[in-house]
């Protein structure tokens, strides 16, 4: 069985809190390792270890920054199938699913490697006689990410690679469920170049990231995870004085217009409902079709395919799902469907108590299909977080529209229709950060920013994209006299260049 190690200043070390917590393979329930837990004397050792590479990383040139960008996508290209294997060990999604995750980080990486045109400044010329201006962006120091086990290398990979481009030293906590793939992603900087201590590691729950909260030495938290605690990292971060971002839970409708193409809406919605098990922040949890007749139509057809659903391990090239992170999470999502029963919604299919032969002790769950939802469930209302897909029949689409905008959530949303006035109407007026047309899945590309709104994040920057080199520098302006030399008298009112 491995222990899997923190990585601080280059070498693997085990920290001295003793503490340790089992880790997974979800598909046979076997523990596979153990993750050692680290407190204050880890993440203090990590940020002295970020502190002393921080001179030698920012004074490297943005262009040097850049090559290692390039040398880092060659290495994740050529080590891709591992990465995903590793994820799939611990997490259970299928192994395309993981390799999706890949490809999504390594569009980061690439957009992290055009970092010198990102990091222009401005310049004006004679903003006062002989007084030139100008704007750059310089490093904030060490930074910290905090991340979720849905997405165990793709997460880290928004924030990496942007904090770094842009020329700041990194200590990530990862989630401690899927913890290996953290190392992994140290081992393949290692190996594109990246001079140690500019990245490190530190496992651990609770006690690790309050350490990190705290830390006076840490300048900026990039969290992703469940709402609840992405509030807590945000005000606690916030009034020890750091800049965080804080990336939380969500619950995404999609509309189902009449005169929308049923079939591929039905394909949209067992992709985005299912894939995964529902453990995406960008799942559609909530289907929600317009009129009685496009409801029943839809029901139809998606009824029979979340019955013929294929469930397997990552090994099963077939698979078109893979089994829930935890024993714990797969109960929980259990007892939201008992809730969501109990309270009135009608259970088309249900995924519960699912075995799988050969693999009798994972944690495995079938899909849900839940008709006749209504606002007041709780299973509306929270985050399930698993492949239970709710229809909400609505009356007409400004009742859908009013719906959305009422959630506490505000991640992403979908409208899957053929009226080009809908849907202009639905992407100017929905309350939602990302928001699809005939997509069921809008994540933005690297070179946008993503993000939600409302309780689906705190702070104000989205991650990735233009928005993380300004979440990851800040401004510097510099105001200067040439030639040295010219004197105009002491000047006692306010400064004007005039
Ligand atoms: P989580 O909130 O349980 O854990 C996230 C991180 O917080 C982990 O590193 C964990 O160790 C730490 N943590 C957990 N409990 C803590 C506590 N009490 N105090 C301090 N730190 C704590 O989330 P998860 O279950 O790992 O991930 C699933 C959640 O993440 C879902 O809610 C999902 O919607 C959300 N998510 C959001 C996005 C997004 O971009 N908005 C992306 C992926 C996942």
């Amino acid at each position: 069985m491995k222990t899997i190690s923190h990585i601080i200043g280059g070498l693997q070390t085990a920290g001295g809190s003793g503490q340790t917590q089992a880790v997974y393979n979800p598909a046979t329930g076997e523990q596979t390792g153990e993750v050692v837990l680290g407190g204050a004397d880890e993440v203090d050792a990590a940020v002295d270890a970020a502190k002393a590479a921080f001179a030698g990383w920012s004074e490297t040139s943005p262009a040097k920054r850049a090559k290692m960008m390039f040398a880092l996508r060659e290495v994740m290209r050529q080590r891709a199938d591992e990465i995903a294997s590793t994820i799939s060990m611990e997490h259970g999604k299928t192994h395309d699913d993981a390799l999706g995750e890949v490809t999504r980080a390594l569009e980061v990486v690439e957009f992290a490697a055009g970092i010198p045109s990102h990091l222009q400044g401005d310049f004006s010329r004679e903003v006062g006689p002989g007084i030139d201006s100008f704007v750059e962006r310089q490093a904030l120091g060490v930074v910290a990410g905090i991340t979720p086990f849905n997405f165990p290398s793709m997460v880290p990979l928004w924030m990496i690679p942007m904090a770094l481009a842009c020329g700041n030293t990194f200590v990530l906590k990862p989630s401690e469920r899927d913890p290996s793939s953290a190392n992994l992603i140290f081992d393949l900087f290692r190996e594109a170049g990246l001079p140690d201590g500019v990245l490190n590691v530190v496992h651990g729950g609770k006690t690790a990231v309050d350490a990190v909260l705290d830390h006076k030495d840490i300048s900026a938290v990039s969290f992703v995870g469940s709402t609840p605690i992405a509030e807590y990292v945000y005000t606690r971060g916030c009034a020890a004085g750091k800049r965080v971002q804080a990336l939380g839970g969500a619950k995404n409708h999609m509309i189902i217009m009449p005169d929308a193409d049923l079939d591929q809406a039905a394909d949209a919605l067992m992709g985005a409902g299912f894939g995964s098990a529902g453990e995406r922040c960008m799942a559609i949890s909530v289907a929600v079709p317009i009129g009685e007749e496009t409801a029943n139509a839809l029901v139809d057809k998606l009824k029979p395919r979340v019955e013929a659903l294929k469930i397997g391990p990552s090994t099963d090239a077939s698979a078109e799902m893979g089994p829930i992170i935890t024993a714990e999470a797969r109960d929980r999502i259990a007892n939201c469907i008992a809730a969501g029963a109990a309270e009135g919604a009608k259970v088309l299919v249900d995924g519960r108590g699912l075995k799988l032969q050969g693999y009798e002790n994972g944690f495995w769950m079938g899909g849900t299909l839940l008709d006749h939802v209504t606002k007041d469930m709780s299973v509306y209302k929270e985050e399930i977080f698993g492949p239970v897909l709710s229809v909400l029949r609505a009356r007409d689409y400004s009742q859908a529209v009013d719906l959305i905008n009422a959630h506490e959530y505000g991640n992403g949303t979908a409208i899957f229709t053929r009226d080009g006035d809908a849907a202009r109407d639905f992407a100017k007026r929905i309350q939602v950060g990302m928001v699809g047309i005939n997509v069921p899945i809008p994540v933005p590309v690297a070179y946008h920013s993503f993000g939600g709104w409302k309780r689906s994040i705190f702070g104000a920057h989205g991650i990735y994209g233009k928005e993380a080199v300004h979440f990851y520098t800040r401004l510097k302006t510099v105001t200067a006299r040439w030639p040295n030399g010219i004197r105009s008298g002491a000047q006692f009112t306010f400064p004007s260049m005039g």
